[in-house]
Formats: C-alpha cells, sequence, structure tokens
C-alpha cells in the first residue's frame, strides 16, 4: 500500500468511531489484565461472562490468591484452556503482590515477566490501561495488515513494527482498535465483507469479494 493511502484509511475508521473501546469488561488495569490474560483463544463475549461474576467477588491479586487454584477454576471453567490460566494468573497474582506493591506494572519489560503474559498481552495493557501507543498483532490484525498490504509480514512481530512505523502518530493510539475491529466485522478471514468495506478505495487486496 502507498503511504499516501494510509492517512486516508485511518481517517475513514477514526470519523466512525473516534474513541474506539476494547470489548473486554475491566474497570481497572488489574482486570484488564486479568481478562486479558483469560482471552487467549477464547472470545471476548466468553470472557466477559465469566468475569462478570468474578470481579465482583475477587478484583485484586490479594482477593484472586486467596480463591485458590479451585475457587479460581469454579469461575473460569467456561473459558479454554482455564486450568493453566489459572495457574498462570495466581503466580502472577503473587509476584504483583511481591515485586510491585500489587499494582500492574507500566513497563513492558516488566508485564513480559509475569507468567502467562507475552508480548501481545503486555501490549495491549500498555494501550488500554495506559494510553501507549502500542500495536498488538492478534490474528485479526495480522490477517488485516497483510491482506490490504498495509503491513505485510511473516510472524506477528514483523507487522507490528511494520505498523508502528507505517501508521502516522496521530492515529497510533487507537489503530490497534480500529483494526482489530475491522478484522473481526468486516475483514473477516474466510469472506470479507468487501462490499460494505468503508476503506476499500486504499486495500491492495486482489480477490475483493463482490456484493451478494
Ligand atoms: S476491501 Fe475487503 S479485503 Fe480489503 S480491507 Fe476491506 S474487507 Fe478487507
Amino acid at each position: 500500500m502507498k503511504p499516501a493511502d494510509i492517512g486516508p484509511m485511518f481517517a475513514t475508521w477514526q470519523a466512525a468511531n473516534p474513541e474506539p473501546q476494547t470489548e473486554l469488561a475491566y474497570s481497572t488495569p488489574f482486570e484488564l489484565l486479568t481478562a486479558v490474560l483469560l482471552s487467549a483463544q477464547a472470545t471476548d463475549v466468553g470472557v466477559n461472562k465469566a468475569t462478570r461474576k468474578l470481579f465482583p467477588v475477587a478484583n485484586t491479586p490479594e482477593a484472586i490468591l486467596a480463591l485458590g487454584e479451585e475457587g479460581l477454576c469454579e469461575y473460569i471453567k467456561t473459558i479454554g484452556l482455564y486450568r493453566s490460566k489459572a495457574k498462570h494468573l495466581l503466580e502472577t497474582c503473587r509476584m504483583l503482590i511481591e515485586l510491585h506493591g500489587s499494582e500492574v506494572p507500566r513497563e513492558r519489560e516488566a508485564l513480559e515477566a509475569l507468567p502467562g503474559v507475552g508480548r501481545k498481552t503486555a501490549n495491549v495493557v500498555l494501550n488500554v490501561a495506559f494510553g501507549e501507543p502500542t500495536m498488538a498483532v492478534d490474528t485479526h490484525i495480522f490477517r488485516v495488515g497483510n491482506r490490504t498490504g498495509l503491513a505485510t509480514g511473516k510472524t506477528p512481530l514483523a507487522v507490528e513494527l511494520k505498523l508502528l512505523k507505517r501508521i502516522p502518530a496521530e492515529y497510533r493510539l487507537h489503530a490497534h482498535h480500529w483494526l482489530i475491529l475491522h478484522g473481526r466485522y468486516v475483514c473477516q478471514a474466510r469472506k470479507p465483507r468487501c462490499w460494505e468495506c468503508g476503506v476499500a478505495t486504499w486495500c491492495r487486496f486482489k480477490d475483493k469479494t463482490p456484493a451478494p
């Protein structure tokens, strides 16, 4: 995609949705970290369903630890891989208490040192909780970046670095959400909805889906 086309593409998304939000329900950085940790290979809807019951009972590292593994699993057992996620979350809670005064750290290195927290999760937390212009490349963003020609790459990291380089600074804070929402609802994996896509003018995908 030509650099000159990138600005208009993001301006279109911004005009349609000026303040895009995560679809995960949370009210504190710790709740967000917990929700993102639980969301690997699960839907936001499924995670929200579980945390809606969990957070009123336990939404601090101390309270989650007090539940213990079995107690925590009762709340999250509808989420895929819940056993290992419970172990990671409990260990993360321990580290937050011991190393960070029970707060979620704002530094990438400290976040990535937490069990179950990889680069993508750290990027989401930095962006959503702390307003950093990071780019968490999930399956949707990886696909949209490659398909549109906005940022092509063989790995999520390659796409992330290219996106950060190519997206104009004024759009970087919200770019992550615009791209995810676009991939989730419009530029879908099996059949992109090109006929109703607001950014089709600039997209370089050759096999655009015709209107049904
Ligand atoms: S035109 Fe089609 S392939 Fe291109 S971004 Fe829109 S939905 Fe995706």
